[in-house]
């Protein structure tokens, strides 16, 4: 029997596209580690908050990225950041002022960078842990992180929709907002990507779309 292949599927968009929820479930149906790259800045943008950082300040930024490492603890399929050896907890990462400052943080190249290589590693990750592949969520993942990626997907919904979901949570977002500090790195990750629009379909039918393809390339040709 030939061994089934370990695939990447990159899932980009925009704030309240329907990324997680969907990437969570491919990473149940596939056995896959499911990486949420907006919880790492908003890990980072927490880190920076605490020590009393703001984004205009760049060499409090440079400073602080020199002085925190990062490595992952596996929790379930979840592939989580651990800061200097610390998780952040969720309540603070999702929290109204981390969600206000974290597009200006993610923003800052030097940001970015810091963040680059520990994103690649999760796939060295999912295959020390056993799973059958990586399923990474974000806004660059496809066009800069993996762009070799197997899968490419870019998940879009109406912005209206999107705002509408995040109120439905509960949830203070600036979703359009954010999409606009957000807009080049979503535009170049939709270069090249399956477009799935998300607006009118369930997460059931979202999910279905993604995973078809997946489920076709590990029963093989
Ligand atoms: O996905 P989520 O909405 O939690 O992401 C929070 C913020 O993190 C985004 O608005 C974006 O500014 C930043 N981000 C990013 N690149 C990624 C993932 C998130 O710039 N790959």
């Amino acid at each position: 029997m030939p061994r089934s292949p370990f695939l990447i599927v990159a899932i980009d968009g925009g704030a309240a596209s329907g990324k997680s929820s969907s990437s969570r479930t491919l990473s149940e149906r596939f056995h896959f580690l499911h990486a949420d790259t907006g919880s790492y800045y908003r890990a980072l943008t927490a880190e920076l908050l605490r020590r009393g950082v703001t984004p205009t300040d760049l060499a409090g930024v440079k400073a602080a990225l020199a002085a925190v490492t990062f490595t992952t603890r596996v929790t379930g399929r979840s592939a989580e950041i651990e800061l200097s050896g610390h998780t952040i907890p969720d309540a603070e990462i999702r929290s109204a002022v981390v969600t206000a400052h974290v597009a200006s943080f993610a923003a800052i190249p030097e940001v970015r960078t810091a963040l680059l290589d520990y994103q690649r590693s999760q796939a060295d990750t999912a295959r020390q842990h056993g799973f059958r592949g990586l399923v990474m969520e974000g806004r660059d993942i496809g066009s800069k992180i993996f762009p070799d990626a197997d899968f490419r997907f870019f998940l879009f919904a109406d912005p209206v929709e999107r705002a509408r979901r995040r109120e439905q949570q509960g949830l203070h977002d600036q979703v359009a907002r954010r999409d606009t500090l957000d807009s080049q790195r979503l535009q170049e990750s939709l270069q090249g990507a399956v477009l799935v629009d998300g607006t009118h379909l369930t997460l059931a039918e979202v999910v279905d779309k993604l995973a078809a393809p997946i489920a076709e390339k590990f029963a093989g040709p």
